[in-house]
């Protein structure tokens, strides 16, 4: 077990491809990491500066107290999953769990002993005669698994090993990993695209954005003070709903907000005096407003202090329901969004709503509002959190 430092860490792809840039990200001992990011933004290469699989442009990887720059992978003592498993097709389970230890020169009776052993946490004991093709797909994840566990390695290095799954299984996958994580205490480095998967797994996430890391956090905070508006947009599902505007005074102690020609009071009374205060000092100024749409309160059409809006389409989510939401005059920024399916609906205000609270239809008119608690503030210019 050890911890993971990179410090400074940039690197360079030919003259012009700067895949991860100034790279400052420190992983516990005994942590799970989550690496997330949408396509591109540099988390497979990270993960392989670490696995010694790609140099190093400038900057510092340490895996515990050791600068490991310059050592090759085999020197690393680490061991990866990746989205292909790899398995050897014409090894059984047994053998495949135990390749790792054999090609190490391993005795055999402790390398049965330690297969065994690793095949009894994982459930695959009454598997191990079987060939790869034999298994399910959730079970040759699992062989991948327990062939990376039998070395005991320092760190585990997983790239989106349950992409190839399908959508129920990974949900199950991803906390059997997580599970499996927390009981053997090895630190892990876990890449993924999907910040559903990430935001249930990781004791922490980081989130990058072009080669950059935009906060590293764990799941809750990241969710609750995102520090700026790519991670808003990035996190939570649906993500948060964004629009340019500014807050307003409404006089004798009241807050409200703008976006174009739409205003909603807020209920700034309910505000810690800090928070009032942080509001106070933002009024007049340009902002990104956000609000989560499980933040969102529909009231019937013409309720005092909030905006009009149609609902144009109601999504049934089982105990949840996402309504679609046209208010009138309304400026939503144009924020990057993730490269997932959540992004095809985000273009215009969502709100989720639980099932006992809906009694509203498509085409109704409604007015929309949002508890002051829940507004966050970024800057227009630079998007970072106010
Ligand atoms: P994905 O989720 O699609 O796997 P990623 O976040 O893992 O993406 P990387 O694979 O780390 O992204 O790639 C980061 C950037 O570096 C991309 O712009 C990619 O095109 C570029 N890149 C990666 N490997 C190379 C390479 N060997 N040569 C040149 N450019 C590369």
């Amino acid at each position: 077990m050890s911890s993971v430092t990179f410090t400074d860490v940039t690197k360079q792809f030919g003259s012009d491809v700067v895949a991860v840039r100034d790279l400052d990200l420190e992983v516990d001992d005994g942590e799970l990491l989550v690496v997330v990011g949408p396509s591109g933004c540099g988390k497979t290469t990270t993960l392989r500066m670490l696995a010694g699989l790609e140099d190093i442009t400038s900057g510092e990887v340490r895996i515990g107290d050791r600068v490991v720059n310059g050592l090759s992978a085999k020197e690393r003592d680490i061991a990866m999953v990746f989205q292909s498993y790899a398995l050897y097709p014409h090894l059984s389970v047994g053998e495949n769990l135990g390749y790792p230890l054999k090609l190490a020169k391993m005795p055999k009776r402790e390398l049965r002993e330690r297969v065994l052993s690793v095949a009894g946490q994982l459930q695959l004991g009454e598997l191990l005669d079987r060939k790869p093709r034999q298994l399910s797909g959730g079970q040759r994840q699992r062989v991948a698994m327990g062939r990376a566990m039998v070395r005991e390695p320092k760190v585990f290095l997983m790239d989106e090993p349950l992409s190839n799954l399908d959508a129920k299984l990974r949900v199950t996958m991803r906390s059997e990993v997580a599970e499996l994580q927390h009981n053997l205490g090895t630190t892990m480095f876990y890449v993924t695209h999907d910040q559903v998967e990430a935001m249930t797994m990781g004791h922490r996430v980081a989130l990058m954005r072009d080669g950059v890391l935009q906060q590293v956090a764990p799941p809750a905070e990241l969710y609750r003070a995102p520090a700026n508006t790519f991670v808003a947009g990035f996190i939570g599902s649906p993500p948060m709903n964004l629009v340019d505007g500014r807050i307003i005074d409404l006089g004798e102690g009241h807050l409200g907000f703008s976006s174009g020609s739409a205003s909603f009071v807020l209920d700034a009374e309910v505000l810690p005096a800090s928070e009032r205060e942080r509001f106070e000092q933002l009024v007049g100024q340009p902002i990104v407003i956000g609000f989560r749409p499980e933040h969102v309160k529909l009231e019937s059409a013409g309720t005092d202090g909030g905006a009009d809006a149609s609902i144009r389409l109601i999504e049934m989510l089982g105990s949840e329901h996402l309504v679609h939401l046209d208010i009138a005059g309304v400026e939503l920024h144009g924020a990057p969004l993730p490269d997932d399916e959540s992004a095809a609906t985000s273009t215009r205000i969502l709100a989720k709503l639980h099932d006992d609270t809906v009694d509203v239809r498509q085409g109704d008119n409604v007015s929309v509002h949002i508890a002051a608690r829940h507004i966050h503030a970024f800057d227009a210019e630079s998007g970072r959190r106010l």
